[in-house]
């Protein structure tokens, strides 16, 4: 079930999740582990966590190691030099973009940091709206913090089993929980809309309430729609780029988000747009219960 080939719609006010964090952490391993940095220029001071000239001395001469994904934090290992702080934690808010480009490139507008690297490259922060962050810290405070967060819903330690059990105790709609990033981590608006249709279940129903057949078919839902959006590079909205500045391809196999009106791809009901904690649900009311 793919999309007619045509313009993508946008709608504002849709931020980065899972496989659009993944597809940008995957790009920047490949482009800049064990890259340098040399030298660092915070221009938007408000994107820093912490002293801004602190962040830019930090920096100087570090090594990457190795980036990762944790939640929806793009997360820098850095070689230690000396005692320094030794993990850069990126969080895109809505319209962050890292972008990795020749030192002849021309550089974006709204630029929040630049990273010039040892070998001629540079590693840019741009940011329109600036709700994203930048923060360097031990890998200990990080460490910490990451374990308040809830479970990676692609790792092994999410399964069918846990996933009825963390629904048991709550009585918002289904929808909002799965937003809820204390509990799964990287499951925004768009994913939650295609999880619940793709697994059949009514986004209103309560949490507490679903049966064990429709979490374990969630679940097997969630997985895939994951999946198959960072296969495709995640999903084109108005702000998202990948570390080359391309948009992501996953917004034609979209089924029911930002289809209100169209026809449903299993029955053909017109898809239903409601709005649960101010934000917009798509799905149909007939396939979904
Ligand atoms: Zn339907």
């Amino acid at each position: 079930m793919v999309r007619p080939e045509n313009t993508p719609r946008q709608r504002p006010g849709e931020v980065p999740e899972l496989p659009e964090v993944e597809t940008i952490v995957r790009d920047l391993r490949r482009l800049v582990v064990g890259s340098e940095i040399s030298e660092t220029a915070v221009v938007k001071s408000d994107l820093i966590r912490g002293d801004p000239r602190a962040f830019e001395e930090s920096l100087r001469d570090r090594q990457i190691r190795n980036v990762e994904r944790r939640a929806k934090n793009i997360v820098f290992h850095l070689a230690r030099a000396g005692t320094g702080p030794d993990r850069l934690v990126i969080n895109l808010g809505m319209t962050g973009r890292v972008l990795v480009q020749a030192d002849s490139a021309a550089e974006p507008t709204h630029l929040g940091v630049r990273f010039r690297l040892a070998d001629g490259r540079r590693m840019l922060y741009q940011d329109v709206r600036r709700f994203g962050s930048l923060e360097l810290l031990p890998s200990e405070f990080w460490e910490r913090r990451s374990r308040g967060l809830g479970v990676e819903p692609l790792s092994e330690t999410f399964t069918p089993a846990l996933l009825h059990r963390l629904t048991r105790t709550s009585r918002v709609a289904i929808k909002t929980w799965l937003m809820d990033q204390r509990r799964v981590v990287g499951i925004g608006n768009i994913y939650a809309s295609e999880a619940l249709f793709r697994a059949g279940v009514s986004p209103r129903r309560a949490t507490r309430r679903l049966l064990r057949r429709q979490t374990a078919a969630l679940y097997d839902a969630i997985v895939e729609v994951l999946n198959e959006a960072i296969a495709f590079r995640g999903t084109t909205f108005l702000d998202y780029r990948d570390a080359s500045g391309e948009r992501g391809g996953f917004v034609r196999r979209l089924l029911v988000y930002d289809r209100e009106g169209e026809p449903c791809p299993r029955c053909g009901s017109p898809i239903r747009r409601i709005v649960q904690g101010g934000r917009s649900t798509f799905f149909c009311p007939k396939c979904q219960r």
